[in-house]
């Protein structure tokens, strides 16, 4: 069989960070579209339960393995997806390390295998990348307002280095490479202690605990659903794009509204609380998603109070 017409029916795709969040939520949409997966991690943020209902099928492989270091794959690979990635700003205080080499290391890697596989590549990327934005909302096109020294530059700049690692394995080396940059995605298996203000907010309110906003409340999120989410990189993998695509929405609420929306949604009678706010967090963030819609045909279906009931659901099933 020739690679092209593999490619149409289905693919071997490897993802790493496949037993995280994003990367798991992947894995069950590549398979349900008909193709296989690798499922690399090293579940420092991920966890195998995530990929628990996976477990004796043909179609998957799991491999424990940190991709910050050389790695492999057996047989063939028609893809690669580099998810592996802390992304909550929690972990880039409590395990910088490890979040910069995934960004440059593990990005690196990861390029490596699809070159030697002759596979195609897509990287998570973020709109961290535009760091605290002084252009909004923000288009693919705006280079953005990145801190390089300080403490989020860890992720920061590692998934700048990461775009530009991706850019240089497409332009000298003809790899077919995208970049999928996510704006606070949220939904089902994010981590219950991630630090993240979905999980925070959602499990302070179910167990009657005050909702603790940073600041004044006043800085801005879009938060965009998993599925819908997903759905866009799926498109993205099928195109012939190489430029970076934006991905999220237009439900852009400040976080005291958010904590506002997560009690009505929960029925709690929590307090909302303000503690001191973080260093250099960005004060507002909405994607431009005309890429995303125009050339990929995108639009997204879930409302935030939607998306937000069945991560509560979520959330109160593992309680
Ligand atoms: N945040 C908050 N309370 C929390 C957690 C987060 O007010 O318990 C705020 C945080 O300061 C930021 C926004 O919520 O302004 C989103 O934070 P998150 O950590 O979810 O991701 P970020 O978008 O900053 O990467």
């Amino acid at each position: 069989m020739s690679k092209d017409s593999r490619l149409e029916r289905n693919m071997r795709v490897v993802v790493t960070g496949g037993a995280g969040f994003l990367g798991s939520h992947l894995s069950d949409l590549l398979l349900s579209k008909g193709h296989e997966v690798v499922i690399v991690d090293n579940v420092i943020t991920g966890a195998w339960k995530n990929v628990a209902h996976l477990d004796g099928r043909k179609d998957v492989v799991k491999i424990e393995q940190d991709v910050s270091l050389p790695f492999d794959v057996d047989g063939p690979v028609d893809f690669v997806a580099h998810f592996a990635s802390p992304a909550s700003p929690v972990d880039f205080q409590k395990i910088p390390f490890d979040v910069l080499r995934v960004g440059s290391h593990g990005t690196e890697n990861s390029l490596n295998l699809a070159e030697r596989k002759g596979a195609k590549f897509i990287v998570a990327s973020t709109s961290e990348v535009y760091g605290d934005p002084e252009v909004h909302p923000q288009p693919e096109s705006y280079w953005g307002n990145v801190n390089p020294n300080g403490i989020r530059a860890v992720y920061d700049e590692g998934k700048r280095f990461a775009e530009a690692m991706t850019m240089a394995y497409h332009r000298f080396k003809g790899i077919d490479t995208k970049i999928i940059r996510f704006f606070n995605t949220y939904g089902p298996r994010m981590r219950l202690d991630d630090g993240r203000v979905v999980p925070n907010f959602v499990n302070q309110a179910l167990r009657g605990e005050p909702l603790t906003v940073y600041g004044d409340g006043s800085q801005t999120r879009s938060f965009g659903y998993y599925g819908d989410i997903l759905d866009c990189v799926y498109r993205l993998m099928m195109s012939d794009l190489n430029d970076p695509v934006n991905i999220g929405t237009q439900e852009e609420r400040t976080i005291l509204e958010f904590a506002q929306a997560v009690l009505a949604a929960t029925g709690s009678s929590s307090e909302i609380v303000f503690m001191p706010a973080t260093a250099d967090d960005p004060k507002q963030r909405r994607p431009d998603t005309t890429r995303a819609r125009t050339l990929l045909g995108w639009e997204p279906t879930t409302s935030l109070d939607e998306g937000l009931k069945h991560t509560i659901e979520y959330f109160k099933n593992l309680a």
